[in-house]
């Protein structure tokens, strides 16, 4: 194997692309039980979908601009709206950007971009050792992968602890490189509705001056036929209540929803999703990072490339499945 690359969100799946593309032979090994890391979209009850991690994405390269338009084409995503309301007027306020949703929830795009390619789901990779020939990875159940070189993409703060329960020391510039990479954590609710909501068209109320700044109609943003509403609270009081009583949480996230409510409607149940790291609150300035003395190991994902979100891991892996291949031409 030439290329071996942990995790199958949106960067690992773009490196695994590039990699593909340049000829190279690539596995991919994801702990989730489905691909898509972050793009993340679950069941709810008969008929409801929630998207819980990325919401919609935007675009500002032309990179991502080329392959937006042949998946517009294919009507795999299309444009939700240009901005929402924060929550004080009924109308949404449009910038004219085009945020980007996937019909079938945002899951539905990862899924798309793993189609033919050989990936190992519901592994977790515990063992990383460097050796003569490359990388030598187990994953929790015991399988065993050899490969020349390696990209990680998990949140870094995760690929470090991988590599330093591994014993792998990373060159002092690169590990403080890596180590400034900071993330912050997001609380999430996914409440189902009886009765109807009245939020802002197209969907959605964006205020980050309050605890929950993100409210969603899973409905209204077309991907869900039941009321399901995704809400999020900011990283701020995310980290604050990491560790309270679930029912102090759900409340806070139930307060946000509440005066969304038709009359009459009611939250009838709340799942509580903990994402530990959300988005990076600080970045690598370069898309990716080859590490230096050790056989070829590329860092990706949207903590580089300074942009963060789906478009920074979209860039992140295209660059790290290039630099991987110069690295092993
Ligand atoms: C609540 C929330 C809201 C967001 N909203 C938006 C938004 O509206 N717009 C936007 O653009 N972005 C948003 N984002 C950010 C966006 O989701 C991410 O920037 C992007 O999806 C990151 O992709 P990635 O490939 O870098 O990382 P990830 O998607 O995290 O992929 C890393 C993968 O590595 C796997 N992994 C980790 N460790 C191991 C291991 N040891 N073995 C095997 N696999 C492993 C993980 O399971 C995961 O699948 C949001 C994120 C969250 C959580």
């Amino acid at each position: 194997m030439d290329a071996i690359i942990i995790g199958a969100g949106m960067a690992g799946l773009m490196a695994a692309q590039t990699l593909r593309e340049r000829g190279y032979s690539i596995q991919l090994i994801e702990r989730g039980r489905s691909v898509g890391g972050r793009l993340a979209t679950r069941r709810v009850g008969a008929g409801g979908l929630a998207d819980h991690g990325a919401q919609f994405f935007t675009v500002r390269s032309d990179t991502l601009q080329t392959w937006v338009d042949r998946w517009l084409a294919q009507d795999l995503v299309y444009v939700w709206g240009e901005g929402w309301s924060d929550g004080s007027v009924k109308r949404s306020a449009g910038d004219g950007h085009a945020r980007y949703a996937c019909h079938g929830g945002m899951n539905a795009l990862a899924k798309h971009l793993a189609r033919n390619l050989d990936i190992s789901i519901n592994r977790l990779v515990t063992g990383i050792q460097p050796d003569d020939s490359g990388w030598t990875l187990e994953d929790s159940a015991g399988s065993v992968y050899q490969s020349k070189g390696l990209v990680m993409t998990p949140p870094v703060p995760e690929a470090l602890a991988l590599l330093t329960k591994n014993g792998i020391d990373l060159r002092e510039d690169d590990h403080n490189a890596l180590r400034r990479i900071r993330f912050g954590p997001c609380l999430c609710g996914i409440h189902e509705i009886e009765g109807g909501l009245e939020l802002p068209a197209p969907g959605a109320v964006q205020n980050f001056q309050a605890n929950v700044y993100w409210v969603a109609d899973n409905q209204a943003k077309g991907i869900s036929q039941t009321a399901v509403v995704t809400s999020h609270a900011n990283a701020k009081f995310s980290r604050q209540n990491w560790g309270a009583p679930e029912a102090d949480i759900v409340r806070e996230l139930e307060s946000a929803v509440q005066p969304y409510l038709k009359e009459g409607a009611r939250i009838i149940r709340t799942q509580l999703k903990k994402w530990r790291y959300s988005v990076p609150l600080t970045t690598h300035a370069d898309d990716c990072l080859l590490a230096d003395g050790l056989p070829p190991l590329v860092f990706a994902g949207d903590a580089f490339g300074g942009r963060g979100r789906v478009e920074g891991a979209f860039l992140s892996g295209i660059a790290a499945g290039n630099v991987l291949a110069d690295a092993l031409a």
